[in-house]
């Protein structure tokens, strides 16, 4: 597995991903963690190249300023749509059903992305999987090599395997968060149909072989 974890206050992820040319690092946590992430990319002795955000949630934005000032040249990439909640373009898409609302915290942040994704891109190793509903432009990434899915927040692990689609009473945030919860459930079965060998969140511990606990969190959220 060429993935590493970085974990602040035991439940905001960022992860670093080896790949030929330096790391790629997915997310950036809470504002405030561009020292603890360094340092992680320094332990593995390689270089940050890249940052890709799986959505624009503060929690997975809010260091990116800071990095983006340290490491000079960094490509920085996220969805087209999520893009425009980076810059606080609250303006919703034509076509975005009525009844979806942006919830959760949009810092925003100052750091333009120089690449805008869309499915079936290729970051590295990674492949770029569609993944809307907790925000309109979160995207998956799916690790070609060895089928790790690093999910954003369609799904959380924190308190047991559960969708963005239905609160988890246990650590109900990410899904208090979603802004389409039946987009988001649409999301968890796509994903759940990668039959990823191992699922990395936003939000809690990486699970391995996750097909029937991701089975098990959608019953869940279709019985509403
Ligand atoms: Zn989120």
């Amino acid at each position: 597995m060429s993935i590493t974890r970085i974990t602040r206050f035991g439940m905001v992820n960022a992860f670093l991903v080896e790949e030929d040319d330096g790391l790629t690092l997915v997310d950036t946590t809470l504002p405030g963690g561009a020292k603890t992430i360094l340092a992680a990319a320094g332990r593995l002795g390689r270089p940050i190249v890249r940052i890709v955000l799986t959505h624009a949630h503060q929690d997975h934005i809010g260091s990116l300023d800071a990095l983006a000032a340290q490491l000079p040249g960094v490509e920085v990439a996220i969805s087209a749509r999520d893009a425009k909640l980076l810059a606080k373009d609250m303006t919703p898409e034509p076509g975005e059903p009525a009844d979806a609302k942006l919830r959760g915290g949009y810092s925003g942040a100052k750091t333009r992305p120089g690449r805008l994704l869309a499915g079936g891109d290729r970051v590295g190793s990674l492949e770029v999987v569609p993944a809307p509903g907790h925000t309109p432009g979160q995207i998956a990434l799916l690790d070609t090599r060895d089928r790790t899915l690093i999910a954003g927040d369609a799904y959380s692990t924190l308190g047991g395997v559960a969708t963005a689609a239905k609160p988890n009473p246990r650590m109900p945030l990410p899904a208090l968060a979603t802004w389409h919860r039946p987009t988001a459930l649409a999301t968890a079965r796509a994903l759940r149909g990668l039959d990823p060998a191992r699922l990395a969140v936003g939000h809690g511990k990486t699970v391995d072989a996750p097909g029937s606990a991701m089975d098990r969190a959608i019953s869940r959220a279709e019985a509403g």
